[in-house]
């Protein structure tokens, strides 16, 4: 079985390794950053001026949105499209909406936000630094590569698609499946899709609750990934803390 190394350390065998997609193998941050900022902006036109400077900042808030970038444990970093939704329904409620007329506002909000998603005027997420290197000597090894990601699957495979990467990866799990994560089954769901036993894998995730779910569905080798936002994500969850993509090596 291949061995996966970290900074030369080894890490122990594993014959699949399960990547989060935003902020690991994506830079979203300038597409969340527009996208965010853009249901702000469509928010707060179905509302008064003195409703609506109030809702700025509790959508700011709520979706992680601030002067240095966005919290990469927010919700616009971590959350699915629905939960996203929910919180911004919370919002409009926090300024007097009921929670029907909250619903719906925020549906039409959102729906403005996938017009603008499927125009191409908002930027494209790249992959993080050095990813396709390590996904061919991954290949290359023979171990099988997961996306577990509140995405869903359509976003994972455009994002997939438009870089090339599709033909490394075996399996998806993403928003559209049940139950999402961080929930441990979302896990077994894709070890299942991939044919790999949990403990024969790697998770590698930029937020705490990646990382906790992978510890939790009984995955050994758990790694948080640092490097895809403009502020550092604060992570507490035991992990090996990973910078770059060349520092992981397989053998
Ligand atoms: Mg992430």
């Amino acid at each position: 079985m291949a061995r996966l190394l970290l900074r030369g350390e080894d890490l122990g065998p594993v014959r699949a390794v399960l990547f989060d997609k935003d902020g690991t193998l994506s830079h979203s941050e300038p597409l969340l950053v527009k996208l965010g900022s853009a249901r702000i902006e469509a928010a707060i036109e179905r509302v008064s001026i003195e409703q609506g400077t109030q809702l700025r900042d509790l959508l700011q808030r709520a979706y992680g949105l601030g002067v240095g970038g966005i919290d990469p444990a927010g919700t616009t970093a971590v959350a699915s499209r629905a939960h996203n939704l929910i919180s911004t329904a919370t919002a409009f409620c926090q300024v007097g909406l009921s929670w029907a007329e909250a619903l719906s506002q925020s549906e039409a909000v959102f729906a403005q936000g996938d017009v603008l998603l499927g125009s191409g005027s908002l930027p494209q997420s790249q992959p993080t630094p050095g990813l396709t290197q390590l996904l061919l000597a991954l290949r290359q090894a023979g171990v099988r590569c997961g996306v577990i990601s509140n995405d869903e699957s359509s976003g994972i495979q455009h994002f997939l698609e438009c870089h090339g990467l599709q033909d490394g990866f075996q399996a998806i799990w993403s928003a559209d499946h049940r139950p999402c994560k961080p929930d441990p089954a979302a896990v077994h769901g894709l070890c299942d899709a991939l044919g790999i036993a949990p403990s024969d894998c790697a998770l590698i995730g930029d937020a705490d609750s990646d990382l906790t779910m992978a510890a939790r569905a009984g995955v050994p080798v758990v790694i948080g990934y640092s490097s895809g936002w403009s502020l550092r994500p604060d992570l507490s969850a035991p992990h090996h803390p990973l910078e770059h993509w060349s520092e992981l090596s397989i053998t």
